[in-house]
């Protein structure tokens, strides 16, 4: 989620909350850290099978606010014995990209000083498919959670929860980001699901739409708690049909550039 005027709208509501959440942000990353340091599960073994769940972008690619994400600029032109390059303008929120808790906070953790730990976690994949093809703003609540747990056996502490609701392959229509009346649609987590996720000392989210709560959100509520309290997202993630309900092994390639708030990010998983 991504939107200049929206951060603008919502500045004075961060004002507001900030003495509430930097306390919550000191407990949530001290309790990530826990779970990365101490709770971390081994990782499974490996086939050796890579998927890659990072969609290609361009400026072409659907964004949270309907701006290109991405400006490609002819730097130095290939010559003959000589080389290429592009400049690049890229907007954080682009493409398959991490979502860092100083997105949503004023004094979070920004993407280059997450924990590696934390960017190589099992993953665990909720599938909404059935109830997302019937409404278009469906989420991810508790009692997916619960059912996801009867059926795979409790979620690993330090690991990533991705939601798959079968947007991913609609990324080249208008319907991947809105109804055709232009009204923000695709589904999300509701904070109830995330709020039962932190309890599990879960150290990442990730959507396979544009953003952490469903289009139609008024409030943000995941954006502002998790993100908040020292854990991150990914948002546009890709192909995760390829891959079990449990058993692989996610790698978040988050960039590096210092005080970021996110950015695109290469993501993979083994299995
Ligand atoms: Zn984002």
């Amino acid at each position: 989620m991504c939107n200049t005027c929206l951060i603008e709208n919502v500045k004075a509501d961060m004002v507001s909350r900030r003495s509430l959440f930097t306390g919550a942000a000191a407990m949530g990353l001290a309790s990530v850290a826990a779970g990365v340091t101490t709770a971390r599960p081994a990782l499974a073994q490996s086939s050796g099978k890579v998927v890659d769940l990072t969609h290609a972008y361009d400026g072409s690619f659907p964004t949270f606010d309907g701006k290109p994400g991405i400006i490609f600029d002819p730097e130095v032109p290939y010559t003959p014995g000589g080389y290429q390059l592009w400049k690049l303008t890229i907007y954080e929120h682009t493409g398959t990209h991490i979502d860092a808790p100083l997105h949503f906070t004023e004094a979070g953790t920004s993407v280059d000083a997450l924990p590696v730990e934390s960017l190589m976690c099992p993953l665990c994949i909720i599938d909404i498919k059935s109830r997302a093809a019937e409404d278009p703003n469906a989420m991810v609540l508790p009692e997916d959670i619960e059912a996801w747990v009867s059926a795979n056996g409790e979620i690993p502490a330090g690991a990533l929860v991705a939601m798959n609701s079968g947007w991913s392959p609609k990324v080249g229509e208008a319907a991947f980001r809105n109804t055709p009346d232009g009204k923000l649609a695709f589904p999300g987590f509701s904070k109830e699901a995330t709020d039962a996720l932190a309890e599990r000392n879960v150290a990442a989210i990730a959507v396979d739409t544009l953003s952490l709560d469903p289009g139609n959100s008024a409030d943000f509520a995941v954006h502002y708690s998790w993100l908040p309290g020292g854990r991150y997202g990914i948002e546009n993630i890709a192909n995760l049909d390829a891959l079990p309900a449990k058993g692989a092994t996610i790698f978040v390639g988050a960039p590096k550039h210092k005080g970021g708030t996110g950015g695109p990010a290469r993501v993979m998983a083994v299995v």
